[in-house]
């Protein structure tokens, strides 16, 4: 399930499959984005190139528009500043960087939009395959499928090409915060990566908004998503950000995060390119994202959503997406502590009838959860030194390109040492319970 990738779809076979994502195409844009080598903010390569390929895309994509879409074209160029609570919290200065956006919706014009965002640029010394020209490649290509529709939309895709993100966040907060169509968005999509391939995780949703979520889970054909993720991110234990940040804390819009995690290794680095990027991952990060947008823009606004509160979700084996409400969640976890709990109560009961006395029963029940206790605590420690070793070695990441090592590094001896303590105090308990029942 986690290597399995949609056969991707070639150009070849596009009389065959009308109105579906091309995956060649998409390749062809990541590799004229990443020919152009990295495209820091300010750089020639970022400010001048970069753009002049999108926009000459675009152009060739609203040149072949069906009649029944109004198409509006804008390059934005913004100043501006905000204070970034980003490590230990800075003031983000940024002037003159680069928006390329492009809006498609219905001949008589609708006041709703929802936006699809990536960015352009790149870090210093990374040609930025997956991170993030490969999103810009499903957003050109998505548009161009959107183009050759038949029907009018319901409402506005707004694509935002911003140009300047690793510069922590800049251009989208210049666009969220100064451009005309700001106003209109209702909900957005983020496409990051920290990888490159694999599948797409949804790892931030809302904030609140469940119909987001439920918008995902009805209109995606590949579902990955955990709301675990959401958890941690949000937590700041990762140190990182993403453009979902800006959206919502200065533009007040709901959204969803998507990126890609596998071959990290690759992220930020030299390494990644065009070829890094399997055209199995662009199809399927490309049909979801299709239909996502598809899904969000036909939807009633502005009042559409009675649902409210936050969600807990996960996929089940990326085939379907389990959903409910926070006090759903919440009632269903105290339910199986207090089922527990009676299962407690149950057992003390038959114990008694065979004649041990109850507070003895109670006793070895406290001395066995100690025991579970002490195993994961002594696994964490054992991990923690596993870790500081690999660091002293000078190995930290070692295993950052071949995942398999966890097991061997991590996981085995962290059981291993758990069912050790377990097992070692299970046979002196075993001795103490046949003396018990001697006695008795
Ligand atoms: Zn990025």
């Amino acid at each position: 399930m986690e290597k399995k990738l949609p056969e991707p779809i070639m150009r070849k076979d596009e009389t065959t499959n009308p109105g579906r994502f091309i995956a060649e195409r998409a390749m062809d844009h990541v590799y004229n984005l990443t020919s152009l080598g990295p495209r820091p903010v300010g750089s020639f390569e970022n400010e001048v190139l970069a753009v002049n390929v999108l926009t000459k895309e675009i152009y060739s994509v609203i040149k072949k528009t069906k009649k029944v879409h109004r198409i509006s074209f804008d390059i934005q160029k913004t100043s501006g500043a905000f204070p970034l609570m980003f490590l230990d919290g800075l003031t983000n200065v940024y002037r003159n960087v680069q928006n390329v956006i492009v809006k498609i919706g219905p001949l008589i014009p609708s006041p709703y939009s929802v936006l699809v965002n990536c960015h352009f640029d790149t870090v210093a010394d990374s040609p930025g395959g997956s991170d993030d020209s490969a999103s810009c490649a499903i957003m050109l290509e998505i548009f161009r499928v959107i183009s050759q529709m038949e029907k009018p939309l319901t409402n506005n895709i707004i694509f935002l090409f911003n140009g300047a993100e690793e510069s922590l966040l800049q251009a989208s907060h210049g666009f969220i915060t100064q451009h005309k169509w700001a106003k209109e968005i209702k909900a957005f999509i983020n496409l990051e990566a920290c990888g490159a391939g694999g599948r797409e995780i949804l790892f931030q949703a809302g904030p609140e908004n469940p119909w987001l979520m439920q918008a995902y889970s009805e209109s995606v054909p590949y579902p990955l998503a955990t709301s675990l993720a959401q958890e941690i991110f949000q937590s700041g234990v990762i140190p990182g950000d993403t453009d979902y940040r800006i959206f919502r804390d200065f533009g007040n819009i709901p959204g969803l995060d998507f990126a890609w995690l596998t071959n990290g290794y690759v992220y930020h680095t030299k390494m990644d390119d065009a070829a890094h990027v399997p055209l199995g991952t662009l199809q399927r990060t490309g049909d979801n994202m299709l239909s996502l947008a598809l899904n969000l823009v036909s939807a009633p606004y502005p009042n559409h959503h009675p649902l409210t509160g936050n969600l807990v979700f996960f996929d089940v084996l990326g085939a379907f997406i389990v959903r409910s409400s926070e006090a759903v969640a919440s009632v269903l976890s105290i339910s199986i502590l207090c089922f527990s709990l009676y299962t407690v109560f149950l057992n003390s009961n038959k114990i008694s009838l065979d004649g041990l006395p109850f507070k003895v029963y109670i006793w070895q029940m406290f001395i066995c959860t100690c025991v579970v206790l002490l195993s994961w605590i002594s696994s964490l420690f054992l991990t923690a030194a596993t870790a500081l070793l690999l660091s002293v070695l000078n190995r930290a990441m070692s295993w950052y390109s071949r995942p398999i090592w966890l097991l061997f590094l991590y996981i085995i001896p962290s059981l291993f040492l758990q069912f050790a303590i377990i097992s070692g105090v299970s046979k002196k308990q075993n001795r103490v319970r046949n003396s018990l029942f001697t006695q008795l």
